[in-house]
């Protein structure tokens, strides 16, 4: 069904993708074969091509705003897989990011995203409500409640969520060698308070007194992902007001997702930003203390692997800690279907990824899958309980900070 015809102005706005930006794509398809839309459907509509094609042809004025137009943008998952084996340089990124901004401002109301949108205003740029749901999710968990929605099924068990310590500093670990900013995040904290213990842990024992900026927010990487970006320049704006309150050398961030946003989104911020493991294999950890015996396969996310390029650096970690063997499943770098909020918004898409997925990470017989972003976990876990699979899925930090 078509529901509008408005090409004027699109990809007009700040950093939007220009004609040159679209034209870097020289229609070689070298990309097509990593694309996971394209490997499950075969279709040139849903391969970054295909969607580079439509919306040039849009910003053109030849193609008009349909709905169908708008779903092979939906239906992308934003995983930058094209943008890192392209080798025209495509700014893959930035223009399905404009690309979707657009889509949400001509599409009007659309039940389920537009849920979503309000939803993420409504929770994740308030820590204070945040906070109050995860307390709500818990009672409501105790109490069997969420295993009636497929949603409530795919939160992982809440605990007592994250807190900072006392005075938002953690002391290094031995003599002091740097001073970092850490980001707590939005959903983190809640869902994954283990992952953060971990992560402050270990940036404790590389010798880093770590500062935990008060006013900090959600980085705004989920709106960004989905179309609102001037909720996504309003919570830049004040993160960069938070973490000036004090002086620090680098900020430190444990989720792929919230870190590439960073350094691709923020002005003074972006280039102080590194990721966990980058930032750890380049401090260097004390020697392990203990063995950890375990077979375990490490899933890159989309947003560490392609987007901030990140892939050595996790593996030297894991496989420094004594124990452990590392066995790679095939193709680790292809998204397993979570996208942020895309496993909600796109369900159907999403599973038969997964489904992909869980056939690669299987054929390799794991005891323990690691990664390092909240919704890989989820979504892994949620597809191995499918499956009838017990095998737990931990962020990496976790596994490195037992060796401890
Ligand atoms: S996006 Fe890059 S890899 Fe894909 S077809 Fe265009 S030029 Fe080739
Ligand atoms: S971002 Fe991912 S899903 Fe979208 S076109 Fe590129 S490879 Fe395909």
């Amino acid at each position: 069904m078509a529901i509008d015809i408005r090409n004027a102005g699109v990809f007009q706005g700040p950093d939007a993708p220009t004609d040159d930006d679209l034209a870097t794509c020289v229609h070689c398809g070298l990309c097509l074969n990593s694309c996971p839309t394209y490997r499950v459907t075969n279709l040139e509509t849903e391969s970054p091509r295909g969607r580079i094609y439509l919306m040039t042809q849009w910003k053109r004025g030849q193609l008009p705003f349909t709905e169908e137009l708008a779903r092979h943008i939906d239906l992308c998952l934003g995983c930058r897989t094209c943008e890192s084996v392209c080798p025209s340089g495509v700014p893959y990124g930035r223009i399905i990011e404009h690309g979707r901004a657009e889509v949400e401002r001509l599409r009007g109301f659309d039940r389920r995203r537009t849920t979503a949108t309000l939803a993420m205003r409504t929770l994740l740029a308030h820590p204070g409500r945040l906070r109050s749901f995860g307390a709500l999710t818990r009672v409501a968990q105790a109490a069997g409640l969420t295993s009636i929605s497929s949603m409530g099924r795919q939160l992982p068990k809440l605990q007592a969520p994250y807190r900072a310590p006392a005075g938002g500093v953690a002391p290094a670990i031995g003599p002091r060698r740097f001073r970092v900013a850490f980001l707590t995040g939005c959903v983190m904290p809640l869902m994954f308070p283990a992952s953060h213990r971990a992560s402050v842990r270990l940036l404790q024992l590389a010798g880093c007194e770590v500062w935990f900026p008060p006013a900090q927010k959600c980085c705004g990487a989920l709106f960004a992902h989905n179309g609102d970006l001037a909720t996504a320049r309003s919570l830049r704006d004040a993160n960069e007001a938070a973490f000036a309150a004090e002086g620090f050398d680098l900020l430190v961030v444990n989720s792929a997702g919230c870190g590439s946003h960073l350094k691709d989104f923020y002005g003074e911020l972006g280039p102080r930003t590194r990721d966990l493991f980058e930032f750890l294999a380049e401090a260097g950890l004390p020697e392990p203390e203990r063995e950890i015996k375990v077979r375990v396969t490490y899933q890159d996310p989309c947003h560490l692997a392609h987007a901030q390029r990140i892939t050595r650096q996790p593996r030297e970690l894991l496989t420094a800690v004594p124990g452990v063997e590392l066995v790679e499943m095939p193709h680790a770098d292809i998204c397993c279907g979570s996208a942020g909020i895309y496993n909600a918004l796109e369900p159907a898409m999403s599973a038969r990824i997964l489904d992909e997925k869980l056939d690669n990470l299987l054929s390799v017989d794991p005891e323990l899958v690691v990664t390092a972003n909240p919704g890989c976990q989820m979504q892994l876990l949620a597809g191995l309980r499918s499956r009838g699979r017990a095998i737990p899925v931990q962020h990496l930090a976790e596994l490195i900070a037992q060796a401890y």
